[in-house]
C-alpha cells in the first residue's frame, strides 16, 4: 500500500492532470512511475534502431547496471496493466493509469491520422502530376519527350503504389 500511495504522491505532482511539462513524453506515459529493481533509477525511454525501424524501449538509464532492465514498450505496457489488475491499489490510481493509458493511446491515434492525411494528400499531388503528364502525352508528337514523360508517369505510380501500401499497412 505504501507504494500506491508513493505512485499516488508522484501522479498528483505530475504534470498530466493539467499542466503541461517537459517531463511528460507522450511516447513514454510510464517512465516517470517505474523504476529499476535493482539500482532503483528511474526509467526512461528510447527507441531503440533496428533493421528497418525504431522500436520503443522502457529500461533502466543506468549503463553501469549488469542487470539492467529493458523492455520492448509494447510488451511493458502489457505488463505493467497486468500488474495493475492483480495488485490492490485505490480506485483513483487504477483510474488515473488508465487516463495515463487512454491519454497515450489516443495521442498515438491522433499522430497516426495526420500521418495518414499527409500522405493522402502527397497521392492526390502525384495524381494531379500524372493526369497533366496525360494531358502533354496524348498532346504531344516528340518521341523523345513522349517516352520521357511515361517513364516519369510510371515513377510517380511506383510511389503512389508505395504511399497506398504504407496507408493500407499502418
Ligand atoms: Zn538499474
Amino acid at each position: 500500500m505504501e507504494t500506491a500511495q508513493k505512485i499516488l504522491d508522484r501522479i498528483n505532482q505530475s504534470t498530466l492532470i493539467g499542466k503541461s511539462h517537459i517531463k511528460f513524453n507522450p511516447d513514454f506515459p510510464l517512465r516517470n512511475y517505474l523504476h529499476c529493481g535493482y539500482c532503483k533509477r528511474q526509467f526512461t525511454g528510447y527507441w531503440s534502431k533496428g533493421r528497418n525501424a525504431k522500436y520503443p524501449y522502457y529500461g533502466c538509464p543506468n549503463k553501469k547496471d549488469k542487470d539492467r532492465f529493458q523492455r520492448g514498450r509494447k510488451k511493458l505496457t502489457a505488463e505493467f496493466q497486468e500488474f495493475l489488475e492483480r495488485i490492490t491499489v485505490p480506485e483513483q490510481v487504477r483510474e488515473i493509469f488508465s487516463i495515463i493509458l487512454q491519454t497515450f493511446r489516443e495521442q498515438k491515434g491522433q499522430i497516426q491520422a495526420d500521418w495518414i492525411k499527409d500522405k493522402e494528400k502527397q497521392i492526390n499531388s502525384i495524381k494531379c502530376k500524372m493526369d497533366r503528364i496525360q494531358q502533354i502525352l496524348v498532346n504531344s508528337s516528340s518521341f523523345h519527350l513522349i517516352e520521357k514523360l511515361e517513364k516519369e508517369r510510371e515513377e510517380l505510380n511506383q510511389k503512389k503504389l508505395k504511399y497506398q501500401q504504407e496507408i493500407t499497412n499502418v
